[in-house]
């Protein structure tokens, strides 16, 4: 049987991430060095210096310019609330390992908390992720193509114009060859029409020459926009087409 690389790549497996983060004063050791690791700067006056402290056994920073202290978790998604920072850390792990959506009951029973916990724990990372992503847009050499979601219902007529699927412009940043990082953006169809509101959230002037040719790939008959002969000189994909270089 053929070895599928992507699925065989190295990860952290539970037993190393346990290794690393199974303590709270490792999970505290590793927030530091993710806040601070260039050196403490005072969140409030930007000072670099600042006194260390305890404070019923939590850890505290005083700016020694305008006097200002922050803990570890002032800021963050971890500042309100008693979980410890084992179970962020754990819930963080699990989230970003599992390649299926991880349920906020399945992160309830692996992190013996409650339910309601669990499902706001979730959502917090959920809503970082999305911030931390917005702040990154993909770069370089992206491909883009159309993706359905859903279908599972009945009715709704076949293929990829069912109104039980979602329409989804799935964007994939390409280095040496390999995907580095992915991103799926809802639209309302793949008219040009439809997705130059995505083309404009995602710094678009020259993506939009791109969604143009996915247009054309994917609507001809909608739109009147033609494929250019070099998109299909790289051979068909899926439904006979396949991901638009955008950049
Ligand atoms: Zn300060």
């Amino acid at each position: 049987m053929a070895i599928n690389e992507i699925q065989f790549q190295e990860g952290l497996s539970l037993a190393q991430f346990m290794k690393e983060c199974g303590t709270e004063e490792q999970c505290e050791a590793a927030l530091a060095t993710a806040r601070w690791g260039r050196g403490f700067k005072c969140p409030h006056c930007d000072h670099g210096a600042a006194y260390e402290f305890r404070r019923n056994g939590n850890r505290y920073w005083e700016c020694k310019a305008c006097r200002h202290q922050t803990s570890l978790r002032a800021g963050t998604i971890m500042e309100h609330g008693r979980l410890p920072l084992t179970t962020w850390y754990l819930a963080i792990y699990l989230m970003t390992q599992s390649k299926t959506n991880i349920a906020a009951l399945a992160l309830m029973r692996q992190l013996g908390i409650s339910w309601k916990a669990a499902w706001l724990l979730k959502h917090k990372l959920m809503e970082v992720m999305v911030q931390r992503e917005a702040r990154y847009p993909l770069e370089g050499d992206v491909r883009i193509d159309d993706a359905y979601l859903g279908g599972e219902r009945t009715g709704g007529g076949p293929g990829r114009g069912s109104s039980n699927k979602v329409a989804f412009v799935a964007a994939v940043e390409m280095r040496e060859g390999r995907p580095q990082r992915v991103r799926f953006d809802p639209v309302n169809g793949f008219s040009f029409a439809a997705l130059t509101p995505w083309g404009r959230t995602r710094d678009c002037a020259r993506k939009l020459r791109h969604l143009r040719r996915l247009v054309g790939l994917r609507s001809t008959k909608e739109t009147g926009l033609c494929a250019q002969d070099s998109d299909r000189s790289q051979g068909p994909g899926r439904d006979g087409n396949r991901a638009v270089p955008m950049a």
